[in-house]
């Protein structure tokens, strides 16, 4: 309301190329089973959580912290195996991929994203000012194959390539001969959000020593327990982290974002053992989904299972939270219009949500809702 009356006597209004987007964030809802962000359900340990406490005490608030994340950047060249003047963080992967795009986008360049995909790329990239070049792939009945994404890249021929691996929302890698023929086939700057990497294949990273045009982000808000402390990072070579400090903020990683990453990065093993028993519960999950009639499932590098179950996505997203169950209904993204999305959780949560959705599926064919 304030806006609207400073704008009928200014004419101050949002940019115009922004001004049919609409908000974006994941509904906010409290239920008893969370599955609907794709964070890791098993918290930071207590013994960790007491040493990020002792560490945090030490700090000197009252001055800036290192521009340069030092520390933490040498912890995150430890645990990915890259050298440290190759890689950047900064408040999550989202964060980097702005700055990327700030720095290799902007006004008169082009941005290819390939839907369906994670939404704030595109965003990012107007956000940012780019030109978005949306192409639209039915991924969930035709998976790209290296010559499909090689013609798409190359006839699009953006300064920047978005590409997605594992991808959030349908969770297929991208197979190591895709990944290859799109940074054959880039002629600008290729950014493989690797957001899923520690759940499977496919994301890239051997890639960023290849080539100099390609750079993988990554984030500790899935595999690392971390979503709550905003921290990504980006491997790439030492050229690009010079591009991207003419974009950053000053001081933009506060002291105590960066002692959390060091700390927390000093555990990575133990915070990360979560992820044999997540890929085997995602399997789980998967066959016991397939057995419910008309179920289809895809296959997934990632910690979450995109799902079809024959009713309208928006009944299973209600009736299940109704069971208090929470799931993402993705099905306003192009060619999802069947699909949900459903993280894995413990073994607890994913009975809960493997029962309610049965239920919800025997009380709609036994009503004759599905086909
Ligand atoms: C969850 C997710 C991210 C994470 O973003 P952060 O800002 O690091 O929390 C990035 N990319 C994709 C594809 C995701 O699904």
């Amino acid at each position: 309301m304030g806006q609207r009356s400073v704008a009928a006597q200014r004419s101050v209004r949002l940019r115009d190329d922004l001004a049919d987007i609409s908000v974006y964030a994941a509904p906010w809802i409290d239920a008893p089973v969370r599955l609907n962000t794709n964070e890791t359900s098993w918290g930071v340990p207590d013994e960790v959580r007491a040493e990020l406490a002792r560490a945090v005490e030490r700090l000197d608030l009252h001055r800036y912290p290192d521009p340069e994340a030092h520390a933490l950047r040498a912890a995150l060249a430890r645990y990915s195996g890259h050298e440290i003047a190759g890689v950047w963080a900064a408040n999550g992967s989202n964060e980097v991929l702005q700055q990327l795009l700030m720095a290799f986008g902007g006004a008169g360049r082009t941005c290819l994203v390939v839907e369906p995909t994670y939404a704030m790329h595109a965003r990012i990239a107007r956000a940012t000012g780019t030109t978005l070049r949306r192409e639209v792939w039915p991924r969930a009945e035709r998976p790209l194959t290296a010559s499909d994404a090689a013609e798409l890249v190359a006839s699009v021929g953006a300064q920047v390539t978005m590409w997605c691996s594992p991808n959030n929302p349908t969770g297929e890698a991208a197979s190591p001969d895709v990944l290859e023929a799109v940074c054959e086939a880039a002629p600008g700057l290729v950014i493989i959000d690797a957001a899923y990497a520690e759940f499977g294949e496919g994301a890239g990273a051997a890639l960023v020593n290849r080539y100099e045009h390609v750079v993988v982000v990554r984030t500790l808000s899935k595999a690392l327990r971390a979503a709550g402390v905003r921290l990504g990072y980006v491997l790439a070579q030492p050229w690009v982290v010079d591009a991207l400090h003419v974009v950053r903020l000053p001081y933009h990683l506060s002291a105590l974002t960066q002692v959390a990453g060091v700390t927390l990065l000093g555990h990575a093993d133990q915070l990360t053992r979560h992820v044999a028993l997540t890929q085997q519960e995602r399997e789980r999950v998967r066959t016991t989904l397939e057995r419910l009639p008309g179920l289809r499932v895809l296959p997934s590098d990632a910690n979450f299972l995109c799902f079809r179950t024959g009713l309208a996505p928006r009944e299973v997203f209600d009736q299940l939270l109704a069971r208090g169950v929470l799931i993402r209904d993705i099905s306003s993204y192009p060619t999802l219009e069947d699909w949900s999305r459903v993280t894995i959780g413990t073994p607890d949560e994913n009975d809960q949500f493997l029962s309610a959705l049965t239920e919800v599926v025997h009380a709609a064919t036994s009503q004759g809702g599905a086909r």
